[in-house]
């Protein structure tokens, strides 16, 4: 086969298209651009009715990243990043969205996408060597579409987890999910609101909810580390700064485990004196956001050095909530940086407002959601909104909720029953010609999400110009290969302090989700090359026709 044939599609029995694409989140965005210009015939598929993904559905107040914005952005147009304005050390969602959008104009991608279209089912047609992908248009008939590849950019936090909580559905007041929040503004004035969960998005939108609501209750099952973010406008200076090397500090990102750049750890916590460690701890809480797990190298390897920042962490708690009772609850128990490191603007402070009141299901649980609010352990609280910050079926969840059909009629989902295995977290023994972008089985989720992101499109964009020039149209992961780096996966995995709790990570949130460390936690440097030599090697571990 020669380049035109995958890119004009003259023959009839040639499938629709080169490449689906399933969602339109940064991934989905950059790999409609990078496949366009490789000169595949390639189009997006949308549930949501615009880009964006993560930060189309996630619009609850206070919503921001944890990388800063300089960071978390695309690096692979040079004008792009350039002229692009972030004005504010970590941006809001609406911002994120309004960059989305803007790279979508820039690069005119809008032809190319379909919204408003869930990709219901893929099925592999071995002879044809393509995939049937059955869309589900919103308000429109089913129809199939046929495709050389299928590429999963459905992301990693898109199917949020909605608690199955007795009585949910009998509330009378409005609910709300972070994942899945209104469009149109939502204005808690007034109203006595419940904030169900205690993650990352519940730390975001509390401070914000607190501000409106006449009485904001707080359900707490897991009390959480969290970091002040310091966030504030940036400086025009320190921007152009950064505009004068942007690529160096982009190369330098790709040196660091999570790809970007902190100042570097000091070897380790229990080497320091108890003075010198609390001026390190509190050097980075100053500077604010993720830099603090990186205070010390062993901090998530030794439960000695980790108990130093966790400490640190709780004596800022104390210090900060008035009332010993909030505060005790509110002090994490369990190993920092377990879970990705929550970064807040104000949360802890928020205890102390005379409208703001915590409660610990653990040691009163929630019975039930009755019409008119919450029913704990002795008591009714009343609430005119609820708000479930209760995250998402994390990984493998949006995946598994496609009828995705390989080899032979394979299941995805049964492939994957006692926890997801994949090669390299990009292929998948038995789905030929399918590709997951940060799948479970890369560093995804541990990292700075754009450059990982940006990695894997470019990975698998050469990969498929290099299946083209040879004039092979199946590629698959070997079973040998695969098994391997699950492995190699889960032996870092073992070795490091983070597998050991309960969390998203290994999908303890999800009733009945098998126990499994899910991202590679070896660190972006490490991962990155061993993707490079594999494609260096013609594509080392997988089956090529
Ligand atoms: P997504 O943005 O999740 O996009 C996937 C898209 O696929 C969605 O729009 C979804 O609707 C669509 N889709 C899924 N299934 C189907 C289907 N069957 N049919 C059609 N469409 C489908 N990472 C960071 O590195 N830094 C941060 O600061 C950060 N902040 C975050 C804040 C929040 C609130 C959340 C939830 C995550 C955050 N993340 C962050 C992780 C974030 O998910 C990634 O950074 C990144 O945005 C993921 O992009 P993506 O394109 O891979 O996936
Ligand atoms: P999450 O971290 O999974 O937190 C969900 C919260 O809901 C937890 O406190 C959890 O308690 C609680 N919960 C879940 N089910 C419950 C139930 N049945 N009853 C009571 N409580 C329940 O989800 P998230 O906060 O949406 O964050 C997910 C990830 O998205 C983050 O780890 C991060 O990677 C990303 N994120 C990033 C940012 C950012 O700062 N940019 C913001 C939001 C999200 P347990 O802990 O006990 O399970």
């Amino acid at each position: 086969m020669n380049d035109t044939a995958y890119a004009d599609a003259p023959d009839p029995g040639a499938p629709d298209l080169d490449a689906l694409i399933v969602g339109a989140g940064f991934a989905g965005l950059y790999l409609l651009h990078r496949l366009r210009g490789a000169g595949f015939r390639a189009r997006v598929y949308e549930a949501g009715g615009g880009v964006g993904g993560t930060w189309y559905w996630n619009r609850y107040p206070g919503a921001r990243c944890d990388v800063e914005s300089l960071s978390y952005s695309y690096q692979f147009d040079e004008a792009l990043q350039q002229d692009w304005e972030w004005t504010e050390r970590y941006a809001v969602q609406p911002d994120i969205l309004r960059y989305a959008n803007h790279v979508a104009d820039r690069f005119a991608l809008w032809p190319d996408m379909q919204f408003e279209t869930r990709v219901a089912a893929a099925h592999w047609d071995d002879d044809a060597g393509l995939w049937q992908v059955r869309l589900e248009p919103e308000g429109g008939a089913p129809e199939t579409v046929t495709a050389r590849f299928c590429i999963m950019a459905t992301g990693c936090l898109s199917t949020a987890n909605l608690p199955d909580i007795p009585g949910r559905d009998s509330f009378g007041g409005a609910t709300y999910h972070t994942g899945r929040w209104p469009h149109e503004p939502v204005d808690f004035t007034g109203l006595r609101v419940a904030v169900i969960g205690t993650g990352s998005s519940a730390i975001q939108s509390i401070p914000a909810i607190a501000e409106q609501a006449a009485q904001l209750t707080v359900f707490q099952r897991t009390a959480n580390y969290s970091v002040p973010a310091q966030n504030r406008p940036l400086d025009p200076d320190e921007v152009a700064a950064v505009k004068a090397d942007y690529r160096g500090l982009r190369e330098e990102a790709k040196t660091r485990f999570g790809c970007f750049v902190v100042d570097l750890p000091r070897p380790s916590a229990l080497a320091d004196s108890p003075e010198r460690r609390v001026a390190e701890f509190e050097r980075r809480w100053q500077t604010g956001g993720l830099t603090f797990m990186a205070s010390y190298e062993d901090l998530l390897f030794d439960p000695e050095a980790n108990d130093t920042a966790a400490d640190f962490v709780r004596a800022k708690i104390r210090e900060t909530v008035r009332d010993p009772e909030t505060a005790r609850k509110l002090m994490p128990i369990d190993v920092i940086g377990c879970k990705r490191l929550c970064v807040d603007t104000g949360y802890f402070e928020t205890y102390n407002r005379p409208n703001v009141r915590l409660i610990d299901i653990v040691e009163r649980p929630i019975r039930e959601i009755t019409e008119s609010g919450v029913a704990i352990e002795g008591e009714a609280i009343a609430a005119d909104a609820i708000v479930f910050a209760t995250g998402f079926d994390a990984m493998t969840g949006t995946l598994k909720r496609i009828d995705i059909r390989g080899r032979d009629g394979l299941l995805l989902r049964d492939a994957w029953e006692a926890g997801p295995r994949t090669y390299l977290g990009l292929a998948v023994n038995g789905f030929p010609n399918l590709f997951t972008i940060t799948g479970p089985g890369s560093p995804s989720v541990l990292t700075n999400m754009m450059p990982s992101i940006e990695q894997h499109v470019e990975w698998v964009s050469d990969c498929l110009e290099a299946l083209r020039g040879r004039g092979a149209t199946v590629i698959e992961a070997e079973r040998a290969a695969q098994d391997g780096w699950v492995g190699h996966v889960n032996d870092l995995a073992d070795a490091s302090l983070r597998s050991t709790c309960s969390s998203w990570y290994v999908g303890a949130n999800i009733a009945g989700k098998p126990r499994v460390f899910m991202p590679y936690i070896g660190g972006y440097p490490a991962y990155a090359a061993r993707c490079a030599e594999i494609a260096a090697a013609g594509y080392e571990g997988f089956a090529i026709r």
